[in-house]
């Protein structure tokens, strides 16, 4: 993706996510596009709910910035973008948030499970495991998160315990979009828990879904 591009995406991203309230109260977030294999572009620190031009630094993914000043609080949070970017070739944008609903599970140490079928849609197939706590961007923090992305495929989002989300998909639009759902997800799922609890979706759901998204594409192109 060209820098403009990425600059466009995440200043959009940033605000559908402030408008939907998925920044919660002190407006916390940091968003990274993919430019190249080995080059990201993220928020440098300050306001996120009102990004301009000159808000991103230009990154190596080995945690190198090569262009902008990244604000020292940003700074521990380099590789929590950038492990990602090279454990997941596929990933093209992250974002991290305090998102209220998927914060609560966060909190409570217990993954979100996939029982709402949007989810899906984004190729989350696996449910967002907790990262043990360790102080934000530490090594343990990052090693913990890129050990469960690694471990599945599915995996499009982990909770970081007493913390946050993170959340990565194909690009800053599309990763906006899956923590809008994660979070609605975890809403609902708290509702549910009101009444009973949520109810897993059938195991052929899931093989449907794959089966359809294939379909649909194909009908595209
Ligand atoms: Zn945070």
């Amino acid at each position: 993706m060209d820098i403009q591009t990425a600059k466009r995406e995440i200043m959009l991203a940033a605000a559908a996510l402030r408008d939907a309230g998925l920044m919660f109260r002190g407006h916390h977030a940091n968003l990274s596009a993919r430019l190249s294999t080995d080059t990201m572009l993220m928020t440098r620190g300050g306001n996120v709910a009102n990004l301009d031009e000159d808000s991103f630094a230009v990154i190596r993914t080995d945690g190198t910035v090569l262009e902008g000043e990244v604000m020292p609080a940003q700074a521990e949070i380099i590789q929590m973008h950038a492990a990602v970017y090279r454990a997941k070739e596929s990933v093209g944008g992250i974002i991290h948030t305090h998102a209220p609903h998927a914060t609560v599970f966060a909190l409570a140490h217990e993954p979100i499970p996939v029982v709402y079928e949007p989810l899906m849609r984004f190729g989350m197939t696996e449910p967002a495991p907790v990262i043990a706590w360790a102080p934000r961007g530490s090594d343990a923090s990052v090693n913990g998160i890129v050990e469960a992305v690694g471990a599945k495929p599915g995996i499009a989002a982990v909770l970081l315990a007493n913390h946050g989300v993170l959340a990565f998909g194909k690009s800053p639009a599309e990763t906006a979009q899956l923590l809008a759902t994660l979070d609605e997800a975890a809403e609902l799922i708290l509702n549910a828990r009101l009444i009973g609890g949520e109810k897993p979706l059938p195991r052929e759901a899931f093989a449907q879904i794959e089966e359809r998204k294939r379909e649909f594409e194909t009908t595209k192109a």
